[in-house]
């Protein structure tokens, strides 16, 4: 169901379109300013393979890419009978309708193959390799190809010269330039916002700037001023992307050709009665305009991908330099900051503690008898038992600036900033308290659990003082606590 509206919506739009061209065209073989069929039926061809999923049927021997296209000959023979349809519609001898017909989609063919071949996702004009090729079919080959066959087919019919071909070109070859860009910006997504709410103001007012000044130049007589339209045209292109020039030059494409070959708004007759050399002033205008926005719109969408590769790839070097910061400061057992954190973070809450004259107090933990643990349960229960005693310390220095930091083996350290005493040793005492609680069985020690000792130190950091003489007095008291008996904690008579 879909195909055949597609195919019909096919035959009616170039019918349309080529009639539009066959009767807007004027001279020997009909040969409009801009031939918009063509492009079209290209424009539709690119489209569906781009939106087509390539054929899951595995039996297939066809390629993605070709399987993508297998619609192609429908729309070209649905093209060719849009075409038949014109030129019968415009009186044309029957020699000329199938012929010329045949030209025209002769010309389709070679754009839309050469652009699509190999064609993988949609096709993106705003890549330079991609624009490339397509300049190379869509824009060159295929037009000249067909206008060359075109000359000698009427040369053959109806005796013309070969100067038909040179009329024929640069229409094909503008329309080529401007609608398949134009269709194709309009499929993707991020020129639909350009229509969005927010934007569809600012999208409205630069075409209607654009048309306002076509409008100007074109229904005055002097042709110089023509070139005046380029500027707000390229500001188009740099504010609305590749699409929004196309859609800006179509714009001009339209008014341009109304006074151009309008029968009532042509100022430009009474300075210069030749409508052809008219059509072609309008067609070398245009031509210029559509070079110059495609350079520049790709040259912008060229800085935008690598300036968003750019932003991509520095996000993700910080996560990374993050994450590495992260691995270099933790303790990779217990999954507490390491020792190369704790120096650090000690040596930095001194300083603060310094300069705000404020206590900082230091616990030091070490595991009871935990050479007997391992003697006894293996290094590995050993190993278990400390990522548990360091979960329970986690869990007891709740504050955010409080750091808990394995010390060394079966040492841990805890930074209090800003607690006096009384609330660094409420702390230890809670925690020694908790790991007693957890039961951890321990055979080999008197309290047949697995204990912490601890040592309390604290200080208000004077200038004579450094951070080693806070961590000697803490391990004064953890060894007064395990001389003491074990399973306590002890604070340090440090001032
Ligand atoms: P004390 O009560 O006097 O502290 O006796 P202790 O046996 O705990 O002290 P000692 O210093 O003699 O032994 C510490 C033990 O801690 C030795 C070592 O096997 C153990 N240990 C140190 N680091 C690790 C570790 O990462 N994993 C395991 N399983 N054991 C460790
Ligand atoms: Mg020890
Ligand atoms: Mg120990």
């Amino acid at each position: 169901m879909r195909t055949r509206i597609q195919v019909a919506g096919v035959v009616l739009l170039t019918a349309a379109l080529a009639w539009l061209g066959l009767y807007s065209g004027r001279g020997d073989g009909r040969v409009p300013a801009i031939w918009w069929a063509n492009a079209a039926l290209v424009s539709v061809m690119l489209l569906d393979a781009a939106g087509r999923q390539p054929s899951p049927d595995r039996a297939s021997s066809a390629s993605p890419a070709a399987s993508r296209r297998r619609l192609w000959p429908l729309l070209l023979a649905a093209g060719y009978v849009g075409n038949l349809i014109a030129h019968l519609a415009v009186h044309d001898p029957l020699s000329q309708v199938f012929t010329l017909s045949a030209c025209d989609i002769g010309e389709s063919a070679i754009a839309a193959y050469g652009v699509g071949f190999a064609l993988r996702d949609g096709v993106d004009l705003t890549e330079q390799l991609q624009l490339l090729q397509f300049v190379a079919f869509a824009v060159l080959l295929g037009p000249l190809v067909a206008s060359f066959a075109a000359g000698l087919i009427l040369h053959w019919l109806v005796g013309s010269s070969m100067m038909v071909s040179l009329r024929w070109f640069p229409p094909s070859a503008l329309g080529m330039s401007v609608i398949p860009p134009l269709v194709l910006g309009l499929a993707r997504r991020d020129t639909w916002e350009l229509f969005g709410r927010g934007r569809l103001y600012h999208t409205l007012l630069y075409l209607v700037v654009i048309a306002a000044a076509t409008t100007l130049i074109f229904s005055r007589s002097e042709f110089a001023l023509f070139f005046l339209i380029l500027p707000p045209l390229l500001f188009l292109v740099v504010r609305l992307g590749l699409s929004g020039g196309a859609l800006g030059c179509c714009v001009v494409a339209a008014i341009g050709t109304a006074f151009t070959i309008g029968p009532h708004l042509r100022p430009l007759s009474r300075v210069d009665p030749g409508l052809e050399h008219r059509i072609l002033m309008l067609q070398m205008f245009l031509a210029t305009a559509v070079l110059s926005f495609s350079v520049v719109g790709v040259v912008l969408a060229d800085l935008q991908r690598t300036s968003r590769r750019l932003r991509e790839s520095e996000s993700r070097y910080r996560t990374l330099a993050a994450s590495l910061e992260m691995l270099a400061s933790l303790d990779s057992l217990t999954q507490v900051a390491n020792r190369r954190r704790f120096d650090e973070a000690l040596e930095n809450e001194w300083e603060r503690a310094l300069r705000g004259e404020s206590a900082l107090s230091l616990i030091l933990f070490d595991a009871d008898y935990f050479k007997a643990f391992n003697d006894r349960y293996g290094h590995l229960a050993g190993d278990e038992c400390l990522r548990k005693i360091a979960v329970c310390m986690k869990e007891s220095a709740r504050r955010p600036a409080d750091l808990v930091a394995r010390f060394g083996g079966e040492e841990f350290g805890i930074v209090l900033p800003d607690t006096a005493a009384e609330g660094a040793f409420a702390v230890a005492e809670n925690l020694r308290r908790k790991v007693e609680e957890l039961a951890f069985s321990h055979a080999a020690s008197p309290t047949g659990k697995v204990t912490l000792s601890g040592g309390v130190a604290t200080v208000v950091p004077g200038p004579v003082m450094s951070p080693t003489d806070l961590v000697n007095a803490a391990d004064d008291a953890l060894y007064d606590a395990k001389r003491k008996g074990r399973n306590r904690v002890e604070v340090a008579a440090f001032r």
